[in-house]
């Protein structure tokens, strides 16, 4: 029988509450230590989830005891030579992948949440029971989903499920509503898509472009190490996220993302849920089973530093699109589209000029998980700098050792020592190992991808595979780049280097690094109301700026908080930060070839 049950109950659906009652058998002679989580994997942010607890008492056999807190999120119980009972409330009311909501139409809760580490036993099993709602009629057809193991439940699914440590507790997020669902297999795994929100999506072609890019990651890897795979979707009006578990995924999105029974085409936003669905996927080789050596020791009690978390979200978010393309789901064209906006991305941010993805790794924490009005002009994204490093580290080993060796026989490499050693990859270790795999000296491309700051090679690579990048002025604040049969012709607008919160009024959310509105003071949440005396909204801002010869100042008022200034404001042409990719028709014949191997290696 396992030392410790955890007993979950939907208490109060109304006050977003959560019962959780825990018998602990053998407590800790010198007194029993409790713990909360600062932190859930795969989202580096100290969150405090202790701060969501509302209640706690405990008591041993007929009799109550004192609970002593030690620090933000420890309590200890005194010596007691019975069995320990402690009770507690979880608040329960936000609405993300990474935490807990409760309320009348469903309950979702991640462990990290909601269930408190009991010190000493970490590594021994234990039991969770999720107790039947009370309120029968109200929620007679709801029903639980989740990869715990379940040891004796009902037909919805309410009852007793096992996990063999801690860490596995809490790596099983759990939904628990009339949510509707769909079943498909990869490799005969059963894989179960679970649909919580008020939604028309045609169901069964989600599960068949699913299965798809579940196959092709399989195909990669070469094996698929679960028994049973979940993906937890829930749609709302507006969201986007995804974590990653290591036999399920969280995933929010807008219903509009998911495909509807009468749609035909895959719209711009299916292709994106497409690609997050591929992106929590991957993971399951890639940072929940094959990780970084220091993640092996996480106590989640305090941050835990890596300077590779671009080898596990930058690799991760090359491959989400890719696979999309390789399993034939979008072809060449929309690939090289999505492609160049990742680029357009990373190539808008004068903050890769300050930040090393080493560093950005490094300082995850505080600054991509905390960011600012500044952050464009002082950070780089892991995931979207890191794509770029994986792209051009799969282009450069496809080009160098003639197609002998390539990015997938790295990651195969990788999933190779995994399975054999079954520990973490050091600091060091995708390099070394990529230098290995290929017998490439990698020492320069690795000091300038990761820790230095240049700009990658990507034009010069691309063109190796038949394909021609060109920077470009955008066309207007929407242009994110693509791809294109022809090059565009855009002639530069004036702009102010600025970005703007969304909504109608014009108010600066970001001044970037050496803009006009940074050069002449305008500051993030200036409210600007004319442009030369016209009034402005964010819709004819650009219209505003180019209305007069280019070398005159406007004049510009604004508000900066409630006081109104007035600058004289030259605008600078727009800069080419926007990217093209164009198939090169007349490629050579080896560049084609490389092409195809990359974007189609099943052919
Ligand atoms: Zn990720």
């Amino acid at each position: 029988m396992a030392d410790i049950h955890y007993h979950v109950t939907l208490l109060s659906p109304s006050a977003h509450i959560f019962g959780v009652h825990i018998s602990i058998f053998h407590p800790n002679a010198e007194g029993q230590r409790l713990s909360m989580p600062a932190w859930i994997p795969g989202s580096y942010m100290i969150r405090d989830f202790a701060r969501n607890i509302v209640l706690i008492q405990a008591a041993t056999t007929g009799q109550s005891l004192k609970i002593a807190k030690l620090n933000k999120h420890t309590w200890l119980l005194p010596v007691c030579d019975g069995p320990l009972y402690i009770d507690y409330q979880v608040y329960a009311w936000d609405l993300s992948v990474r935490s807990a909501h409760f309320d009348t139409t469903h309950a979702y809760f991640n462990g990290t949440s909601l269930f408190l580490r009991v010190h000493g036993h970490e590594h021994k099993p234990c039991l969770v029971e999720l107790l039947t709602p009370q309120d029968e009629q109200h929620y007679s057809c709801w029903k639980v989903a989740t990869t715990l193991t379940p040891v004796c439940v009902n037909p919805q699914g309410f009852g007793r499920y096992t996990a063999f440590d801690y860490a596995d507790l809490i790596d099983h997020p759990v939904e628990i509503s009339p949510f509707s669902e769909t079943d498909f297999e990869v490799r005969g795994i059963p894989h179960k898509i679970v649909l919580y929100g008020r939604q028309r999506a045609d169901l069964s072609r989600l599960g068949g472009d699913l299965q798809q890019i579940c196959e092709q990651h399989a195909r990669l890897f070469g094996n698929l190490p679960v028994d049973y795979y979940l993906f937890l979707i829930m749609a709302v009006n507006e969201g986007h996220g995804g974590l990653e578990h290591r036999d399920s995924c969280s995933l929010l999105c807008s219903r509009n993302d998911l495909p509807r029974i009468d749609m035909v085409e895959k719209t711009e936003e299916y292709i994106r849920f497409l690609g997050l669905c591929s992106h929590e996927y991957f993971h399951l080789w890639h940072v929940k089973r094959i990780c970084p050596e220091v993640f092996r020791q996480q106590s989640l009690m305090q941050e835990v530093y890596t300077r590779l978390l671009w080898v596990f979200e930058g690799i991760t978010s090359y491959y989400d699109d890719l696979a999309l393309v390789r399993s034939g789901l979008i072809d060449t064209k929309c690939y090289l589209g999505l492609l160049a906006q990742t680029i357009t991305r990373v190539m808008r941010g004068a903050g890769r000029f300050k930040q090393s993805l080493a560093d950005s790794s490094f300082d995850a924490w505080i600054k991509f998980y905390k960011q600012d009005e500044n952050a464009p002009n002082a950070i780089v994204s892991y995931y979207a700098k890191g794509a770029l490093v994986a792209l051009a580290l799969d282009l450069i080993l496809r080009i160098k050792t003639e197609g002998r060796c390539n990015l997938d026989e790295v990651m195969r490499a990788l999933w190779r020592q995994y399975l054999e050693t079954g520990t973490g990859i050091a600091e060091d270790g995708l390099e070394q190992l990529t230098q290995e795999v290929s017998g490439l000296d990698l020492r320069n491309f690795f000091d300038q991808a990761i820790r230095g700051t240049e700009d990658l090679p990507l034009a010069t690579l691309l063109r190796e595979m038949g394909i021609e990048l060109r920077m470009r002025p955008a066309r207007d604040s929407k242009d994110q780049g693509g791809m294109v049969d022809e090059p565009s012709v855009v002639s530069a607008k004036n702009v102010l280097g600025i970005r703007l919160q969304p909504g109608t009024e014009a108010v600066i959310s970001h001044v970037l690094d050496e803009g006009a509105a940074q050069r002449s003071g305008l500051a993030s949440g200036d409210f600007i109301i004319a442009i030369n005396g016209l009034r402005v909204n964010s819709a004819n801002l650009e219209q505003l700026l180019n209305q007069g010869p280019s070398e005159e100042p406007l004049q510009m008022h604004l508000f900066r908080r409630d006081e109104l200034l007035s600058f004289d404001v030259l605008p600078l042409s727009a800069p080419a930060d926007t990217c093209e990719l164009r198939l090169i028709s007349d490629a050579d014949a080896v560049s084609q070839l490389r092409r195809i191997q990359w974007l189609c290696p099943g052919l």
